[in-house]
């Protein structure tokens, strides 16, 4: 069975042409495809004979709400769609003063196993293909009745363990004819697959990479990211700068501040050695603590002393606002959650 939605227009236009149907009827089909219909049956301006082979020979990737939570302090939607398979997967809207942003999976689970990650504990099942990462952008603005404006790649799953789809996603989603997101809105985040990161530079997409990075040294950054010890610190930090010389793209560096692992004054002082003269940006993010995790976030104190360092170093870093705290915005949480509690709610739902 071919899944239609991951198809370029021009797959989509030879697959209709060369099994015998007028080439005009692929226009037809991205169109109704980009409505969001859910069967071929809805396609109501198609001949019968093209309703029937295409009920034969592909399928319309969905993701059906199963869940949905809505944060009390902030208006964060999450989302805990089912897919085709059967499979969950979670997705955050988020709403801004430019816009809505959404936080979208790229895996069912995850094979990177950063300890203290949720999606992480939960080990892997499966890559999305394009079409899910994309119906999880259409599943939540049809559901939301907005426009989303931002999307990172920040939920489930490491993205460049899924290198082909996210491409594929990535120049689906920024298309005329699709949802027509431009590639300076998006933001892929990775923990660090250094020979991706170098493959993905070649495309030259006007993305912003976004590494987690988490640890200012090896010692420190084995112990919670074991991706570390196959890319250890050095070679990131190289593919980061190589990155920014061949894309012109400053990178963002994500850094999750765990009260007595990584935020001492001397972790600071590493890490702006680390990132010295480096076009980039740090994000600190206090750790959210997950089921399962002795890891508590920073204190205030303790992020203010250490962005302090940072910024006197020249490194240019901001403490990120959390949103939806009551409700586990942080991807990974609720899925894991919803499978070990069938399904027991855990905030305010529709
Ligand atoms: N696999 C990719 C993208 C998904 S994770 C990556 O690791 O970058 C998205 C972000 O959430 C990453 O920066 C990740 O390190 C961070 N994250 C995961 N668990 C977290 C937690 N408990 N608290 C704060 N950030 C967390
Ligand atoms: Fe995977 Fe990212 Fe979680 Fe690490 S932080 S386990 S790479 S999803």
């Amino acid at each position: 069975m071919i899944d239609i939605k991951s198809l370029y227009f021009s797959e989509l236009e030879s697959f209709i042409s060369e099994n015998g149907f007028e080439r005009f009827r692929a226009k037809q089909i991205s169109s109704w495809l980009n409505k969001g219909v859910k069967t071929f049956y809805d396609m109501k301006n198609l001949p019968k004979n093209l309703v029937d082979f295409l009920e034969t020979s592909c399928y319309i990737s969905v993701a059906n709400i199963e869940k949905k939570l809505i944060s009390r302090y902030d208006e964060t939607v999450k989302y805990l769609f089912r897919l085709n398979d059967g499979e969950f997967v979670e997705t955050v809207v988020m709403k801004y003063r430019h816009g809505y942003s959404i936080c979208v999976s790229t895996q069912v689970g995850c094979k990177m196993g950063c300890t203290f990650c949720a999606t992480g504990k939960s080990g892997f099942s499966r890559n999305l293909s394009a079409s899910e990462i994309l119906a999880q952008i259409e599943s939540a603005s049809q559901d939301l009745k907005v426009r989303i404006s931002n999307v990172v790649l920040m939920g489930m799953g490491e993205p460049l363990d899924n290198f082909d789809n996210v491409v594929r996603f990535l120049k689906l989603v920024s298309a005329d004819d699709g949802l027509n997101i431009g590639m300076r809105h998006i933001t892929l985040s990775t923990c660090g697959i250094v020979p991706k990161i170098y493959e993905l530079a070649k495309y030259n997409f006007a993305i912003t990479l976004s590494v987690s990075l988490h640890a200012p040294d090896n010692e420190t950054r084995n112990k919670t990211m074991p991706v570390n010890k196959r890319y250890p610190i050095e070679q990131l930090i190289k593919a980061c700068r190589d990155y920014f010389n061949s894309t012109g793209r400053r990178v963002s560096f994500e850094y999750a501040m765990i009260d007595g692992v990584n935020d001492s004054d001397e972790c600071a002082k590493r890490l702006s050695s680390l990132l010295n003269g480096m076009n980039c940006h740090v994000n600190l993010i206090p750790v959210n603590s997950v089921k399962g995790s002795v890891y508590k976030k920073s204190r205030i104190e303790r992020q203010k002393a250490f962005i302090n360092i940072l910024n006197k170093n020249s490194v240019t870093a901001t403490v990120r606002r959390t949103l939806g705290s009551d409700i586990n915005a942080s991807c990974g949480q609720l899925k894991r959650n919803h499978t070990q509690e069938g399904g027991k709610q855990l905030g305010n739902i529709q």
